[in-house]
């Protein structure tokens, strides 16, 4: 493969931190930006000795000036606890950062991806979600600043495409879960696995019947860069995600049995807005990219659950409110 100068915004996080892996591997050039807001230096530090890895600190609601072939915009707090502690912040992030890359990917001829996100689709009255599904989001409730913040960044995407002839392409990632999750990310994955292997209570909300669909990191990286590199004819936007639907209380239940936990279950209150069902029709994953997720739920926990075991909690600060 012939190597390519890549920029991955948001490269320190989660799921840019594995993105960056991936391409550093392939022989890429790689440029990372974050400004840490929910990541740490950890994450990427064992690229840094690398001769095809750069990091930079930077806030992509300011303008950047790089030459390169190729974005992954993942920049943008992911987890409710991260995206509500700032929603304003949130919001720019989303929308200032997707000008500021369409702006560089037009200058530079560059190719650019978007991290765009299931929760487009609001609390879906259709399941499961195929890609023509509009949507059903509050505009004004608390979830707004993330899901009308992607929306806003796809059709700036679109509107790049069509006007400017920018060469884009649209994922729409649902719930990923896997190592180098934050530990107070308050997500139902990274809290169920602390609270279990400390013996805590596990809080599940609501009921726990909300449904979700989980989609182990590797997976994702694969699909990500394979939409990259699929043909320009296929733009997106195109859903990503694992469609085996669990229940909260199925979660909870099957990391008390991988951890061997003596959790138990608590309920708390749904938090306002929190979707009652998801999961991924992804026909056209599966026709366009010849991609279908392989690591199944009880895999991919066992394999967070050890990096979880191993992990030095100490090293990170409960950024949010954690319950
Ligand atoms: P994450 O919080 O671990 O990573 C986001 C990264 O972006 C962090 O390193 C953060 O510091 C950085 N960042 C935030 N605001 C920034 C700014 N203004 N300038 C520069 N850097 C900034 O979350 P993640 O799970 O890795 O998500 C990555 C992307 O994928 C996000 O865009 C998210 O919306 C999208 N996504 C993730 C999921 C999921 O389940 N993990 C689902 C749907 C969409
Ligand atoms: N959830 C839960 N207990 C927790 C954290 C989350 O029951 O400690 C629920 C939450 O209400 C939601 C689901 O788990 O229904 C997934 O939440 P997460 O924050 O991981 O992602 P999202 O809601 O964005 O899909």
């Amino acid at each position: 493969m012939k190597s390519r100068r890549i920029l991955v915004t948001g490269g320190a996080g989660f799921l840019g931190s594995h993105l960056c892996d991936r391409l550093v591997a392939q022989g890429h050039d790689v440029i990372c930006i974050d400004n840490f807001f929910t990541s740490q230096k950890i994450n990427v530090a064992h690229l840094l000795n690398k001769p095809n890895f750069e990091l930079i600190r930077h806030d992509v609601t300011h303008p950047m000036w790089l030459e390169v072939d190729e974005i992954y915009n993942m920049a943008c707090p992911a987890a409710p606890g991260h995206y509500q502690y700032n929603p304003i912040k949130t919001m720019k992030t989303s929308v200032m950062g997707a000008i500021n890359v369409l702006g560089m990917a037009k200058r530079c001829r560059a190719k650019v991806l978007q991290a765009s996100t299931s929760e487009v689709y609001g609390d879906p009255t259709v399941h499961p979600q195929p890609e023509t599904y509009r949507g059903n989001v509050n505009p004004i409730g608390p979830r707004a600043c993330y899901d009308e913040g992607k929306r806003a960044a796809e059709t700036l995407f679109f509107d790049y495409h069509r006007s400017n002839r920018v060469n884009i392409r649209v994922v729409r990632i649902f719930n990923t879960y896997g190592p180098r999750m934050h530990p107070f990310d308050g997500r139902v994955v990274s809290n169920f696995i602390r609270q279990a292997l400390n013996n805590e209570n596990i809080t599940i909300f609501g009921e726990g019947k909300q449904s979700r669909s989980f989609c182990y990191v590797d997976d994702l990286v694969e699909a990500i860069i394979r939409m990259m590199n699929a043909p320009d004819s296929f733009i997106g936007p195109c859903n990503i995600g694992n469609p085996v639907e669990f229940t909260m209380k199925q979660l909870a239940e099957l990391v008390i049995e991988l951890t061997g936990s003596k959790s138990q279950l608590v309920y708390k209150a749904m938090p306002e807005d929190d979707p009652s069902q998801r999961q991924p029709d992804i026909t056209l994953a599966r026709k366009h990219l010849g991609w279908e997720p392989t690591v199944q739920l009880r895999e991919g926990l066992a394999r967070t659950i050890e990096y979880f075991r191993r992990l030095d909690i100490s090293q990170y600060r409960p950024p949010t409110p954690n319950y």
